[in-house]
C-alpha cells in the first residue's frame, strides 16, 4: 500500500524519527566559484540585484534578479556537461527523468586522508575498504566523498590554488571506473569539482567528468554537512532547475536521515 508508506514517512518527518539534513551552501556572492585557466570561458559567481524592497520601485513587495552559472554554488552536473556525454539520451537537466533525483547515498569518509593531504586521491582500495565495513554499494546510489573540505580549506583559497594549479581531493580514473561498475547514480563532493584539483594532469584529463558523464551519470559539487550523514542509509533529494538543455544547475540538496 503506497499510501501507507508515504503516511509513515510524513509521520516520521513530523516526529523527528526521520531528520532532514541540508547539504546545500547558501548562494551568495562570496561563495567560491570554479576558476579555469584564463584562455577559457569562466563561470559567473552568484550576483543578486534588488528589483524593489517595499519602496518606490515596488511599494508592497521585495524581490531580486540574480545571475549565476549553471555550475555556481551547490550544484548538479548533467552528462551533457562533458563532451563524452553530449550524445547520450536524457543527458540534460530538463530531460533526465525526475526519479533519478531521489537516491540513497553511500558516504565514504576521507576526512583523515584529506586533512593530511589536501590533494588526496581516492582510489579503488579505499572504496573496497568502505564495502568491507559497510556492505556493497547498491546500484543507483550516490557515492559521496566526505572530506569536511569546508572546515579544512582556506575560504580565501577554497580551491587551494598554487602555482601548479589546484590541490583539492578527488578520484583517480580507476576509482571512477569502480563506481561506474557499481552503477552509481553519480559522485558527489564538497569541493568545487568532482575531479581533483590536479586532474588536468591525469590520463585521461578530468577522469570523473570524462567517465561518469560518458556513462550517463551525474555529479554534485560544493555540498556541505556530509558529516551529518551515516555511511549508508540516507536518501538524497537533489533536483536541478529544469533549464532547457541545461548542463547543470544550482540545487537545494537535502538528505533524509
Ligand atoms: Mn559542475
Amino acid at each position: 500500500m503506497p499510501n501507507a508508506i508515504l503516511a509513515e514517512l510524513v509521520a516520521a518527518l513530523g516526529s523527528g524519527a526521520v531528520r532532514v539534513v541540508d547539504l546545500t551552501e547558501t548562494l551568495r556572492p562570496d561563495y567560491p566559484t570554479i576558476t579555469l585557466p584564463p584562455e577559457f570561458g569562466q563561470a559567473s559567481p552568484f550576483v543578486k540585484k534588488e528589483i524593489s524592497r517595499y519602496d518606490a520601485r515596488g511599494p508592497a513587495w521585495y524581490w531580486n534578479n540574480f545571475t549565476a552559472s549553471e555550475h555556481t554554488g551547490t550544484h548538479f552536473d548533467a552528462p551533457i556537461h562533458w563532451i563524452t556525454g553530449r550524445d547520450l539520451p536524457e543527458n540534460a537537466v530538463d530531460t533526465i527523468r525526475p526519479t533519478r533525483f531521489i537516491a540513497p547515498a553511500c558516504v565514504v569518509d576521507c576526512t583523515k586522508e584529506a586533512a593530511a593531504d589536501k590533494g588526496y586521491i581516492l582510489t579503488p582500495e579505499k572504496l573496497e575498504a568502505f564495502e568491507r565495513d559497510h556492505g556493497r554499494v547498491p546500484e543507483g546510489a550516490w557515492l559521496f566523498m566526505r572530506t569536511d573540505w569546508r572546515k579544512i580549506a582556506d575560504p580565501k583559497n577554497y580551491a587551494n590554488m598554487k602555482e601548479d594549479g589546484g590541490h583539492s581531493p578527488g578520484p583517480d580514473a580507476a576509482a571512477v571506473k569502480w563506481m561506474i561498475a557499481r552503477d552509481v547514480v553519480g559522485f558527489g563532493v564538497e569541493t568545487v569539482g568532482t575531479d581533483a584539483g590536479q586532474a588536468f594532469r591525469f590520463e585521461p584529463q578530468y577522469p570523473c567528468h570524462h567517465f561518469m558523464h560518458g556513462a550517463g551519470k551525474y555529479g554534485l559539487q560544493c555540498m556541505t554537512n556530509l558529516d551529518q550523514l551515516p555511511p549508508t542509509g540516507a536518501v538524497v533529494i537533489a533536483a536541478p532547475l529544469k533549464i532547457e538543455q541545461g548542463s547543470g544547475s544550482p540545487v537545494r540538496a537535502i538528505a533524509l536521515v
